[in-house]
């Protein structure tokens, strides 16, 4: 239960992270590697798994084990717990196996008391700092064990903490001390006196004196901080789970607040902004490390070569003390050799002689992440397949995100300069709370949180803002690190700001800016501009594109985009997709330029005859031709997967009153029989209805305008020498006689094309999307006709979970809130049960078809562990939005790199059941969810579930969910936008 550290040894490593967490694993490796680490001991976090499942209770041993892990520590220190002439003082900390900054809890000075304030005083001759310590003791542990712990939830801005740090504030007032460090040890004797009064008045219990009873609390508000509001928030947005608990970590206290010859700080081996190879790091001169994270003081840079213009004037560690600056910088070294990667550092001096109090790796931005990778690969520090592994597909995300467009920056209206935390620009209306960040989100409006200084709590409102704009803080604060985290822009320590939250304004520069304003943050140089600017795409990295070239010669799937328009697959092209999964036909009768096709489809539909129908379908024929030749032409060399028409026709029909009468005359009836034919189109259960292979089964001229098109643009596109690779594709099929009457119609209209072209056959394929239940479970019969499969895993798991995909807002929330299920399925593949089918149809279709290509054209093609799971069952590619394309190329590699294919059978394949899906660290999934479901979810702000996938989404509204009947009328334009 119990593991110690220190003194050049440990019982510890760091692969131990799951049961040590990260800080108590990483503290037992430097240990280990005889780094200076003030020695410790980690409880598991088995423990907290058990104090969690005992009803907050600890094993009977524990007590009896701790004792024996202080008593080494006094041993390898010196001075012991609460002595009262030589005492050990311990900070209490927290460590995750995943690292969760600043949203769990830590004591510190943990063992000054009554007793041992009179030995600490006599050992330093320093009474101020002693007195300094001991307040500042009584300050976090009446915060964190006397109060959040317990559960006691003072009124806004009530809490333990903030009375405290108001009776500090008026004391500085008074006695006209312009920081802590001034106040004069009788000043900071009277103020404890006064802290221990008001936490007996507000708390009701005497702040303790016993180390021992302190020690004991600070555990428990330890892993009481486990279940703490904000560390809840977190973890749903983070995706870690709920069981993984925390360990406690009791390390030996040093102090860089004992004068000016202590210090304490932080750092990052690399520059985690940018990447460069530079040591990065902040500090400040007798202080402790809580004064750098909570972004109370803005700190110094650590070394002259990363100044910038906000800090120039500042001492660096460098010069201040350039003996310990260089045993820093050869810990860095040995650290990064070590780790072969680059690591998030604390330390601390105490009275000239420094101590390592955590590394870890470092979290970074996209940008940094690619530079890092690529630079360590050429350093010869890591291999390829490493620095594949090194940028999570979801970083990806961020480097092609805007920014500000230069142009627009140089006459913009800067009104202040800050830290650049997070990369990248972000323009949107100021609100100065968390909650303010939340609830305008959900009316769709895009905002930039002003926040006086980073506060972890408030991690929602980061998360649901575009940008994050501080007045105060550093690089290594808090905030900054989650944000960096997430990539999201993110300026900091805008020193020039006065931020007034209850007035809701900002002032600079005499001016004041309103709740609601618009400013524009450049997240990469760390400047803030009045109103809005232009943004722009970040232009292609030559980085980035070596980075990709090395995942592309590591993946064995290929990776399609879903492309509606010439215009998205020549996007798509850039984006490095090499075909098209799926063109989605019925695209061309929505959007910009759609009025004519539309118009002629819907005549199309109400038409009474076939010979009607026939003639509308002439009509048409032009239209559905141009643009289908106009993207084969762009796929030139690549194929193409073309469905025939899929949504159910009475989607399509005007509900204005205008368009019908228009209509009406065109066919050359009256309004009421137009509205007629329009009534008996209706459908209870659309997505269950006419749609799909079903239109062409009972309207088979449908099909063959659709295939005639395809096939003459094909011989028309080869005769002019382009190489083209058509791929018929028929949705919704259940059945393989649908597929066998629809092949007769391809086969017919192929041999009619060829005479007319001239052509002995025109190279084409045919095959079917497996979207429906029995479709996978006869894939054998299936395959007997089609020649590929395209798994269509949006209707797969609509039909496997009998979810209307449309509908899922009114009930998924309460099921993720719950936990009845892990993820929404329409984001991340369920690969227990809709895996399943996949699997299974899979095998089933090869064994008939040995050569069956198989790929999916769902939603989860884009998404990195659907990705995995597409890879681990032997599909040839996946399929998705041109703008997830970089992002399935790196998800497919990083699913060979983890699972190579070839060298053993995938555990999806090997028939021991569904492929598990596998947590990944630091690999961030954010998915786009089921295209229509977000689309839905803009339109209502009704919930976060397309957009958040592994956060639950909060609050959920019921009252937004929408009866089935209504959903299933959405109108053809919203459907084709949900689609895209
Ligand atoms: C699917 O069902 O997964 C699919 C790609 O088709 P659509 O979303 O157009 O129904
Ligand atoms: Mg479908």
């Amino acid at each position: 239960m119990v593991y110690s550290f220190g003194g050049g040894k440990a019982d510890g490593r760091a692969e131990m992270k799951n049961l040590l967490g990260g800080k108590g694993a990483n503290l037992a490796e430097m240990a280990n590697l005889g780094i200076p680490v003030p020695a410790g001991f980690t409880i598991t976090t088995d423990v907290c798994t058990h104090y969690y499942q005992h009803g907050r209770s600890y094993p009977k041993t524990l007590a009896s084990e701790v004792a024996a892990a202080l008593a080494k520590v006094e041993k390898v220190m010196g001075p012991k717990f609460g002595d009262a002439t030589n005492p050990l003082l311990v900070s209490v900390r927290s460590g995750a196996r995943r690292s969760m900054p600043g949203m769990m809890e830590t004591v510190l000075n943990v063992g000054l008391c009554s007793k041992t304030i009179p030995g600490l005083i006599a050992k330093t001759g320093n009474p101020r700092f002693v007195y300094d310590a001991y307040r500042r003791l009584i300050m976090m542990y009446s915060d964190v064990v006397m109060e959040k712990a317990a559960g006691i939830e003072p009124a806004e801005g009530q809490g333990i903490r903030q009375q405290l740090d108001k009776m500090l504030h008026d004391v500085k007032e008074w006695s006209g001390r312009a920081t802590d460090a001034d106040l004069t040890v009788d000043e900071l004797k009277a103020l404890v006196d006064e802290f221990k009064t008001r936490v007996r008045e507000v708390l009701g219990k005497d702040f303790p004196d016993d180390p021992s009873e302190q020690l004991w609390g600070g555990i428990g508000a330890v892993f009481a901080s486990w279940n703490g509001r904000r560390a809840i928030s977190y973890r749903r947005i983070e995706g870690i789970p709920d069981e993984w608990g925390t360990a406690v970590t009791v390390q030996s206290m040093v102090f860089g607040n004992m004068g000016d010859t202590s210090a304490t700080g932080v750092a990052f081996t690399r520059n985690p902004a940018t990447g460069e190879n530079k040591f990065y790091g902040e500090w400040l001169v007798n202080a402790q490390g809580e004064d750098v994270v909570a972004g109370i003081r803005t700190p110094n840079p650590l070394n002259e070569a990363t100044k910038n213009e906000q800090n120039k004037h500042l001492p660096s560690l460098q010069t201040a003390m350039p003996g310990v600056y260089s045993e820093l910088d050869g810990i860095r070294l040995t650290l990064e050799k070590h780790y072969r990667d680059m690591q998030d550092i604390e330390f601390t001096i105490q009275e000239g002689r420094l101590w390592m109090l955590q590394c870890r790796v470092g979290k970074r931005t996209g940008t940094a992440a690619l530079n890092m990778a690529m630079d360590m690969l050429d350093e010869g520090l890591i291999g390829k397949g490493d620095a594949v592994m090194r940028v999570a597909p979801s970083q990806l995300d961020e480097l092609l995100h805007p920014i500000v467009d230069p142009a627009a920056e140089k006459g913009a209206d800067l009104i202040a300069k800050g830290l650049p935390a997070g990369p990248g620009g972000a323009s949107g209306q100021i609100v100065f709370t968390a909650g303010d960040a939340v609830a305008w989100t959900k009316t769709g409006k895009k905002v930039i949180l002003v926040r006086e200084e980073t506060n972890p709590e408030d991690v929602e409102g980061m998360r649901a803002s575009v940008g994050i704009l501080t007045a105060r803080g550093g690089m290594t604060s808090h905030a900054a690190l989650v944000a960096r985290g997430w990539g999201k822009c993110c300026i900091v320590g805008a020193g020039a700001l006065t931020v007034d939250v209850h007035k809701r304004t900002l002032r600079v520069g005499g001016r004041t800016f309103n709740e609601g304003d618009v400013l524009t943050l450049n997240g990469t140089r760390g400047h803030v501009y009045a109103g809005k600017l232009a943004m722009m795409d970040a232009t292609e990295n030559p980085r980035f594109v070596k980075f990709m070239a090395l995942a592309d010669s590591i993946r064995a799937m290929k990776v399609r985009t879903n492309a509606d328009t010439p215009e998205d697959a020549a996007k798509a092209r850039e984006f490095g997709a090499e075909g098209i999964g799926l063109f989605r036909t019925e695209h061309m009768f929505y959007g910009k330029g759609s009025e004519q096709p539309l118009f002629l489809l819907r005549k199309m539909i109400v038409s009474s005859s076939e010979a009607e129908r026939r003639a509308a379908l002439e009509e048409l024929y032009p239209f559905v031709k141009k643009d289908i030749k106009a993207t084969l032409a762009v796929m030139d060399g690549l194929p193409v997967t073309i469905r025939l028409l899929d949504p159910p026709l009475h989607e399509f029909v005007p509900t204005r009153a205008d368009e019908r009468e228009k209509l009406a005359a065109s066919l050359g009836i009256t309004a009421t029989e137009l509205s007629r034919r329009a009534e008996d189109l209706h459908e209870s259960n659309p997505m269950m209805g006419h749609r799909g292979v079903r239109l062409g089964v009972t309207f088979p001229e449908i099909s063959e305008m659709q295939i005639r098109a395809i096939l003459e643009s094909a011989a028309e596109l080869t005769a002019e020498g382009k190489k083209v690779f058509p791929e018929i594709m028929v949705p919704v099929v259940g059945l393989v006689s649908e597929l066998d009457d629809q092949k007769a119609i391809a086969k017919r209209i192929h041999d009619e094309v060829c005479a007319k072209c001239h052509v002995a056959a025109i190279p084409h394929m045919y095959g079917t999307m497996i979207e429906i239940p029995r479709a996978a479970l006869t894939a054998d019969r299936i395959a007997g006709t089609a020649e590929f499969f395209s798994f269509g895993t949006n209707d797969l798991t609509q039909m496997t979970f009998g979810f209307s995909r449309d509908d899922i807002g009114g009930f998924v929330p309460d099921y993720l809130e719950k936990k009845l299920l892990p993820a929404d399925p329409f984001q991340i593949l369920d690969r227990e049960g809709v895996g399943q089918l996949v699997e299974v149809a899979i095998q089933r279709g090869r064994a008939t078809r040995p050569k069956l290509k198989v790929g999916i054209c769902g939603e989860h093609g884009g998404e990195p562990s659907s990705v995995e799971f597409c890879h681990l069952v032997g599909m040839d590619y996946v399929s998705c939005s041109p703008f997830r394309v970089p992002i399935a190329r790196l998800a497919a590699a990083q699913a060979q790199l983890t699972h190579p294919r070839g060298a053993k059978a995938g555990p999806g394949t090997d028939g021991r059941g569904p492929v598990k899906p596998k947590a990944k660290a630091g690999s961030g999934v954010r998915g786009q969810g089921s295209g229509k479901a977000k689309t839905k979810a803009k339109a209502k702000s009704k919930t976060k579930i397309a957009a958040k996938p592994k956060a639950k989404p909060t609050p959920k509204k019921k009252a937004a969910a929408k009866p089935a009947r209504k959903t299933a009328r959405a109108t053809a334009k919203a459907r084709a936008k949900a689609r895209r």
